[in-house]
């Protein structure tokens, strides 16, 4: 069997499989195993596969077809335009978590501060923070999580990444005590706990730990919104990441409680009210 046989039968087993992309997921495989650039891969498309490398390729290709991520087991994800280590520890970065980095970053490039202290909470595989890090290499960023699992991924990623971060445990500002930051930029579980079982099969493979926002996907919001104020120092800014139609209301409590009419939404590229941003006075 040569390399273009092998990706036409992965494409087949993961249709049938019902995966969303057997395309791309088929090449990524590939490409990944057989250790080829996409460009290569294509012009390998006659080579011959060797009984080993088919071995690997198959069983990377079975446990795709039942259901698993890519990403996890090829154990990386793309975000930012950096490979990220990833595992079922943690969430997988999603393109939509792009717009809240985005947007971090264009509010640090607005601030004074030669040496910006930014805390990203709830920080998974270190996406958000570790991704402001190697952009903004002057700020001070801080890592948390709940998840001692994840933070192991998370400082496994600030190795990879040669990117310098403070890593702290605990349920969101216990991890900090009374410190105060610059920035504060967090994308906390916000799936309603009763949309979890109706999620994509790929998504039920990730810690609902990460998903689970409680019955209106908002406990997260209500706990970070009030407890923010007393963690922003002058003219510090929140960014919050938000599920789709939460925006309103995050906005609301965000208000409320930063009390700053320096507020707003910003939409991820697909037109999605995506993050809750503001600025206390
Ligand atoms: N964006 C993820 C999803 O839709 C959810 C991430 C989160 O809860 N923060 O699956």
């Amino acid at each position: 069997m040569n390399i273009q046989d092998w990706l036409r039968h992965a494409s087949e087993v993961l249709r049938e499989a019902e995966c969303p992309d057997p395309q791309t997921d088929s090449r990524w495989i590939a490409e990944d195993t057989l250790s080829m650039s996409s460009t290569e891969l294509s012009f390998e498309a006659n080579q011959e596969l060797e009984a080993e490398s088919l071995e690997r390729l198959n069983e990377r290709l079975r446990r795709r077809a039942q259901g698993e991520p890519v990403q996890y087991i090829l154990e990386s994800a793309y975000f930012m335009g950096q490979r990220f280590y990833v595992d079922q520890r943690v969430l997988i970065p999603r393109q939509d978590t792009e717009t809240l980095v985005e947007s971090i970053i264009v509010a640090l490039r607005q601030m004074s501060s030669e040496a910006p202290e930014v805390l990203d909470l709830c920080t998974g595989s270190g996406a958000v923070g570790l991704s402001v890090k190697t952009l903004v290499p002057q700020a001070r960023v801080t890592l948390t999580d709940i998840s001692r699992d994840a933070l192991e991924v998370a400082r496994r990623n600030a190795h990879l990444l040669n990117a310098e971060a403070e890593i702290r445990h605990g349920d969101l500002f216990q991890a900090v005590g009374k410190n105060q930051y610059d920035l504060i930029a967090s994308n906390p579980p916000y799936i309603p706990h009763g949309d979890l079982p109706m999620l994509q099969r790929e998504v039920r493979r990730e810690p609902a730990i990460a998903l689970d926002g409680g019955q209106d996907g908002l406990d997260f919001y209500r706990r970070l919104t009030a407890e923010a104020a007393a963690h922003l120092k002058p003219a510090g800014f929140l960014f919050l990441e938000v599920g789709m139609g939460e925006a309103e209301a995050v906005l609301k409590m965000t208000v409320e409680s930063i009390e700053s009419s320096q507020a707003g939404v910003i939409n991820d590229l697909n037109g999605i009210p995506r993050v809750v941003w503001a600025r206390s006075v």
